[in-house]
């Protein structure tokens, strides 16, 4: 499955990158683009956070064989909750992914090691929703829900060996539907 990443705004340079060359087989980062979605029309001016449904309702479908996932600094929200770190289309190849509560400091080396673990962690969450996959109850697996950022941590950026037979099955149905 070839992934196209669509980094928003202010971003640092290589984040897109760096997610792309870290995100597990089958999926492939082939582009990490610096894109531009309206993203100030998804802005909820009272909560002074971005509606994370309508930003994902703003990304272009994806063709066949492809998952779009867009990387923004907005802390996204979905009614009743009070932040979302992403939100995706369950099994339609689209998705969102923030890295606002995930990050860790500023960006000095350290702490950008940190918060890109986390976020390729989420990346890879978001990515088994775009191609079908529930939550897990496997507490490393990349497909556990997380409420915390540090909850992130116990997460691996991969795949239990469940998710990963979900994952195979899902992707051969799409093959075979096409
Ligand atoms: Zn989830
Ligand atoms: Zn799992």
């Amino acid at each position: 499955v070839n992934v196209r990443l669509i980094v928003l705004g202010e971003s640092p340079p290589h984040l897109g990158a760096t997610v792309a060359a870290a995100l597990p087989r089958p999926f492939f980062g082939r582009e990490a683009t610096q894109g531009a979605l309206p993203v100030s029309r998804c802005y909820d001016a009272s909560r002074a956070q971005v509606d994370a449904s309508l930003l994902l309702d703003e990304l272009p479908d994806p063709r066949p064989g492809w998952v779009h996932i867009a990387i923004t600094a907005a802390d996204l929200f979905v009614p009743p909750l009070a932040y979302v770190f992403g939100l995706s289309a369950l099994g339609a190849g689209k998705g969102v992914v923030s890295w606002a509560r995930l990050r860790v400091g500023e960006w000095d080396e350290s702490a950008s090691a940190a918060t890109t673990r986390r976020l390729v962690v989420e990346t890879v969450h978001e990515l088994g929703h775009t191609v079908g996959l529930i939550h897990c109850v496997v507490p490393d697996c990349a497909m556990h829900r997380s409420l915390w950022p540090e909850a992130v941590d116990l997460k691996q950026p991969a795949f239990c060996p469940a998710c990963l037979d979900s994952l195979h099955a899902q992707i051969g149905a799409v093959s075979r539907m096409a």
